[in-house]
């Protein structure tokens, strides 16, 4: 599976306990990041990241291209409620493409490990088979 993670300044420390956390699980995925949330991540856990640019520097809507070409599976993307965002409409885009392709999307922690536990026992599985299904490019 491909996953995303993103996290606001603010979230940036919950999402490296969260990738510490969970990171034999996230290990056996290939993962994509915006680019501090990705430094960050591979700096404290060791974990590989493909990263793209910093969120308000265009990060957030490429990954957004990513989900609309059915290549993202599932997105971790936490978001701080209580800061206002330079860059929120591509923030509002990329949670827009998320619901236009079913692609399951975890805003803070809590929705992050009941999804994170869905996919280590298999729950989204049903990705691959849709992204089969559309002849897209999902290797793993
Ligand atoms: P960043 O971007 O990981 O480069 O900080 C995240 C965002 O704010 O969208």
């Amino acid at each position: 599976m491909n996953i995303a993670l993103i996290a606001h300044d603010k979230k940036k420390d919950d999402i490296v306990r969260f990738a510490l956390a969970y990171k034999s699980i996230l290990n056996e995925h290939s993962m994509f990041a915006t680019g501090t949330t990705g430094s960050r991540i591979m700096k404290e856990t060791g974990l590989k990241i493909h990263r793209f640019q910093s969120g308000p520097l265009g990060g957030d809507q490429e990954i957004g291209a990513l989900i609309a070409n059915n290549k993202i599976d599932v997105v971790f993307f936490f978001r701080d409620p209580l800061t206002v965002q330079s860059h929120e409409p591509d923030v509002s885009a990329l949670v827009r493409l998320c619901d236009v392709y079913a692609v399951p999307l975890a805003t803070n922690m809590g929705t992050a490990e009941i999804i994170i536990k869905g996919l280590e026992r298999g729950d989204l599985s049903w990705r691959k088979i849709a992204s089969e299904e559309k002849g897209d490019m999902n290797e793993q």
